[in-house]
């Protein structure tokens, strides 16, 4: 007999994106004059960079002709990107990685997925709450996160970012092996600082932990104090993976680029305490499981690197970030708290009330669509998160909208 895992059994029903498609278009059919604007969900909304299609099309007809045709490429990425990654995204900000530690993937939310397969199924894994959701989904399908009670996994240490921490969770109090973190952060925006990141670092270290660092929006950053990469700690290398995206960066969600970080000292450990190079085992897995990224692709993303390209993937956050200030600015102004919108797209705002009735609220009454943060964790209630992928004139736009419809 054919059985399932029954770890997805314990899976939650992705209710909040439907949720939120529901009652959209329900109001969309009762009021079908009503034009709607989303500030929900994370994907973006801009062209290319041209450099990047450039690159796109040269690559293209390199695949039209046998002389520069290209067949199954190394898994792990051409060197001619990697090279790029780690001389720009690392060592140009004092961070020491090489590009025989780059890993070239379509995206950041499968090798999140997928990276968990090194490691055993009884770590004590350290998630936070609020949470991008593909770490607690992932960790369920593994059997990682016990059983569902009370609006939480009973097996997960839940790592609590909240207006009294500023949105950066404390050590946790038990041990724990495996740390997920994200800065800056889906949903909150929240950043983290040089000297709270080596906190994290310390902690990795004393509990031969390892932290799974989310840096899919370091592109946002533009407070130069703060740190684009985990790397640019000390002592990290041992004790953290992490993960880029060239999603938000370069507007690739729908063209699929990312790439993930695997220090040749990063280590875990088996039963008996012996250490064993995560960088050989991700290689392995890798290599058995994993036919590379499309060379066009690749091309696209090194472009990001050229001259033009880095001129041109500024100018596209820069925009998203012109949205989120105004975001941010109108919030305050109408006496919300809110966190986020300066060195990330989203905007955590503190309802005053339920996330789901200030979500029906903004929608019935402004015609806009947010995030409501209940859906991301307990610890969103109450709040939601308005994110800046839109053009400047459908921000201003419902910016208007939601000013008219808080203090009418
Ligand atoms: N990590 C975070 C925190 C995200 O918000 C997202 C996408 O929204 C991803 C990773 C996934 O990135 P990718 O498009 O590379 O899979």
């Amino acid at each position: 007999m054919i059985r399932i895992n029954e770890n997805f059994l314990k899976l939650q029903s992705s209710y909040l994106f439907s949720e939120i498609a529901k009652r959209v278009t329900a109001y969309q059919a009762a009021h079908p004059e009503q034009e709607i604007i989303k500030l929900g969900i994370g994907d973006v909304t801009r062209a290319l960079p041209p450099a990047c299609i450039r690159a796109l099309h040269a690559a293209v007809d390199e695949m039209g002709a046998d002389s520069t045709f290209r067949g199954y490429g190394p898994e792990q990425g051409y060197p001619f990107l990697r090279d790029k990654i780690a001389r720009f995204d690392f060592q140009a900000r004092g961070a020491d990685i090489q590009p025989d530690e780059i890993f070239v993937s379509d995206g950041a939310k499968c090798d999140i997925g997928n990276i968990q397969e090194l490691f055993a199924t009884d770590v004590r894994t350290a998630i936070p709450d609020p949470v991008y959701p593909v770490y607690v989904d992932t960790n369920v399908m593994a059997g990682r996160s016990g059983r569902f009670e009370a609006d939480r996994y009973g097996a997960i240490v839940y790592l609590e970012s909240t207006a009294d921490n500023g949105f950066i969770p404390a050590l946790p109090e038990a041990p724990v092996d495996l740390i997920y973190l994200c800065f800056p952060n889906n949903p909150t925006g929240a950043t983290i600082t040089r000297s709270q990141l080596a906190e994290w670092v310390a902690y990795a270290r004393e509990n031969r932990a390892l932290i799974l660092f989310d840096a899919a929006y370091e592109a946002f950053i533009r407070d130069e104090a703060l740190p684009h990469s985990i790397y640019e700690v000390q002592g990290a290398r041992q004790v953290a993976i992490e993960f880029r995206s060239y999603s938000k960066t370069a507007g690739f969600t729908g063209t699929r680029c990312a790439y993930t970080v695997v220090p040749r000292d990063c280590i875990a450990y088996d039963r008996e305490g012996h250490a064993h190079s995560l960088h050989a085992l991700w290689n392995r897995r890798h290599t058995t499981k994993f036919n590379g990224v499309s060379y066009p692709v690749q091309r696209a993303a090194e472009a990001v690197y050229t001259v033009e390209g880095q001129c041109e993937i500024r100018s596209l956050i820069d925009a998203y970030l012109q949205n989120a200030a105004l975001i941010r600015q109108e919030m305050d102004a109408l006496g919300y708290r809110s966190v986020g919108g300066e060195n990330a797209p989203y905007i955590w705002v503190a309802g005053q009330t339920d996330s789901w009735a200030f979500f029906d609220l903004l929608l019935k009454k402004a015609g806009v669509v947010c995030t409501p943060g209940a859906g991301f964790g307990r610890c969103g209630q109450g709040y939601i998160r308005i994110s800046a992928f839109n053009s400047f004139d459908n921000v201003q736009k419902a910016m208007r909208r939601i000013r008219a419809a808080l203090t009418e």
